[in-house]
């Protein structure tokens, strides 16, 4: 029963807060329902949860409107990459975009919605299969969304490569996030999100530790 294990990711979140002397308010439990359908995402907010990322706009869209019709106090982020020319539509359904990457994007942002919260996904791994901007990239693009774009960066993202530790990922995307001021840290999965709390995470997401692994 999805409910009884929501409860018990709640109780394991706030445990582990707990264990690093961390306020359990500042670790927000994100859902990942991409490929979920509305049925399986509805019990979740009858039991009171707000906060789901989804990877696709046309996804999210076709989920969300009469959704966040229903629940007005949804928050949804976007986790998945943005194309240019989906940001006006990404905009309407999305309240925080995770994905911020690369420049064209920041430039599209600017003028279709420059106030919208955005973290900066960060391709710790440096990854080429991978989307975010990579570590030696990173302060010049900060300064150009920030000072250029004036838009409204909170945090930092990253996605850790699967067949490493984690560890030093989030390391570095905390010793990031902390030089340039940034106090919001999205990182951690659902077989990484114990230790990215421990590491100071502000936002976990979890998918297949609540809904089982996915088909696709
Ligand atoms: C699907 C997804 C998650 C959730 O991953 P699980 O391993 O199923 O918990 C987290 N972040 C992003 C960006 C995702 O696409």
């Amino acid at each position: 029963m999805k409910i009884k294990k929501l409860q018990e990711l709640y109780d394991n979140i706030a445990s582990i807060a707990k264990e690093a002397e961390r306020d359990n308010s500042d670790v927000s439990l994100l859902i990942a329902s991409k490929t979920q359908p509305i049925e399986a995402i509805e019990p979740l907010l009858l039991a009171g949860h707000r906060l789901f990322g989804e990877n696709r706009v046309q996804e999210a869209t076709e989920k969300w409107v009469l959704l966040k019709n229903k629940y007005p106090d949804i928050i949804l982020h976007l986790i998945g990459s943005l194309q240019t020319n989906k940001v006006k539509e990404a905009i309407k359904i999305f309240d925080l975009i995770e994905t911020l990457d690369r420049e064209k994007l920041a430039l599209a942002l600017q003028k279709d919605a420059p106030n919208i919260p955005c973290y900066i996904q960060v391709n710790t791994g440096e990854e080429t299969t991978k989307s975010g901007i990579t570590p030696q990239h990173f302060d010049e693009f900060m300064e150009f969304c920030r000072k250029d774009c004036k838009l409204n960066i909170q945090g930092l993202m990253c996605i850790p490569p699967v067949n490493e530790p984690s560890a030093p990922h989030f390391a570095l995307l905390h010793d990031m996030a902390s030089h340039h001021n940034l106090t919001k840290l999205s990182m951690g999965m659902s077989n990484d999100y114990e230790l990215a709390i421990k590491m100071g995470a502000t936002s976990i997401r979890i998918g297949s530790a609540l809904f089982g692994d996915r088909a696709i």
